[in-house]
């Protein structure tokens, strides 16, 4: 994006705001009207695809979701693909892309792939009770996906062709650190100006509020190398280095280190050494999950970890060795991902008193006007594509646009049902704004 756009298109979404927190928030009627009748379609939508289980490993499951995906991409007018991952495991990723009239060049994004065991369902079936929908998955992401399908179907039905290209991509491996698509969705987002994000808002139950993510944990691994000297352990044990003793002594002495480095977050939870009883060990080595929060702090991590292992040792004439390898980039709203918060945030005030139902939103009042609140999620140390996405700095990125829903990963994973009218509302109106905004900029 050119600078000068860049710079309107901001101004644009700015007036946006202020319209919309100045006066009586203004609702497009049609658009909510199109999100409450599309609400039991998306729930079928999504018992489809709940019932479908599709655990990172299940490579069967996961190529029906593909299959599942891509029919629905085309009944909605895409043209779809299939990309291989880079790590050549099926089924790749499912594309689809829309062709439009106008300017802005926007991607959707979500993942098909859940934490689960094949069997699942047996176990823990879709399930209805009250406002919850139970199911495998149901939040994290297939409520994700079954928002950006019929977040589609009712813009199609609209009529609505106002941008360039539109481009939905769902990956298989999300669950496992993305570690096939990651620079899939990396080359994506350096090729829209929008990317939005799809895994599922905390609950009303649990945050008070639906919500849209600012921030997402990056990961990475961390690993200490002992190098000592082996040596027979009875006969010439002064004459070995034990690597063991050492790597005790260093995973000791750098437990808390992440203390000290701000945004970052270090567990050891793995360790190796000895393959005879007999022998001194002259090798062991241990890794660490890392979590990253802040930019840099990666980097102040492993320095922090190599100076502290260089100037204590326990065992002379040893040497440890640190590494970092980063799996998947922190994602931190840069200020066009803030401005498209604040843009989500001032169209669910437009969903106030009246218009939606008060017995559905949680209110909050401001200035006499009751509007529907939005809680702008600054973090969480969950990691998500949508470091992936915003890697190269070209879009501007908002996670967590999915169902609002709880206990992913876990036996009482739901959506909350009265979510759904809601994240329509958001996608569909947000869309709408962004590509109107878009084509007047140009
Ligand atoms: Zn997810």
């Amino acid at each position: 994006m050119k600078k000068s756009k860049l710079s309107v298109v901001m101004a644009a979404m700015v007036l946006v705001f202020t319209n919309a927190l100045a006066q009586e928030p203004e609702v497009n009627q049609a658009l909510l009207d199109a999100s409450k009748a599309q609400q039991e379609a998306l729930i079928e939508s999504l018992r489809d695809m709940v019932e479908i289980e599709s655990g990172s490993d299940d490579i069967e499951g996961l190529e029906r979701m593909a299959r599942y995906t891509e029919e629905s991409l085309r009944a909605l007018g895409a043209e779809t693909q299939r990309i291989t991952a880079t790590n050549d495991v099926p089924p790749g990723l499912v594309k689809g892309v829309f062709k439009g009239s106008g300017t802005l060049k926007v991607a959707l994004i979500a993942h098909m792939d859940t934490v689960y065991q094949p069997g699942i369902l047996e176990l823990e079936p879709w399930r209805r009770d009250g406002n919850r929908i139970y199911g495998p998955g149901i939040a994290d992401d297939k409520g994700g996906i079954a928002v950006i399908l019929h977040s589609l179907a009712i813009l199609q039905d609209a009529g609505w062709d106002d941008y360039d290209t539109l481009t939905v991509q769902f990956n298989a491996d999300e669950e496992i650190g993305s570690v096939g698509s990651g620079a899939i969705i990396t080359e994506l987002g350096s090729e829209n100006d929008v990317v939005l994000s799809y895994e599922p808002s905390p609950s009303k139950e649990v945050a008070g509020a639906e919500g849209v993510l600012l921030g997402t944990a990056g990961t990475a691994s961390l690993s200490l190398v002992v190098h000592g000297r082996a040596a027979h352990a009875g006969a010439a044990h002064e004459e070995g280095r034990n690597a063991l003793i050492e790597l005790a002594h260093q995973l000791v002495q750098t437990r808390d280190i992440a203390n000290s480095v701000p945004g970052s977050q270090l567990n050891w939870t793995s360790a190796q050494s000895g393959t005879a009883r007999n022998q001194i060990p002259g090798l062991a080595e241990a890794g660490a999950d890392v979590r990253i929060t802040q930019k840099g702090a990666a980097e102040a991590l492993l320095e922090a970890v190599r100076t502290q292992t260089e100037k204590n040792l326990l065992i002379p004439d040893t040497y440890t060795a640190a590494e970092l390898e980063v799996l998947r980039p922190m994602f931190e709203a840069d200020e066009r991902g803030r401005a498209l918060a604040e843009l989500a945030e001032s169209i669910y005030a437009e969903l106030g008193e009246g218009k939606l139902g008060q017995e559905n939103a949680r209110l909050m009042p401001t200035e006499g006007v009751v509007r529907r609140s939005l809680l702008l999620i600054p973090g969480t140390t969950g990691g998500t594509d949508a470091g992936f996405a915003a890697s190269s700095g070209k879009a501007a990125v908002l996670e967590g646009l999915g169902l609002a829903g709880w206990g992913y990963h876990a036996s009482h994973e739901h959506i909350e049902v009265d979510s759904i009218v809601p994240r329509l509302y958001l996608t569909t109106r947000m869309l709408e704004i962004l590509g109107r905004n878009y084509s007047e900029a140009e």
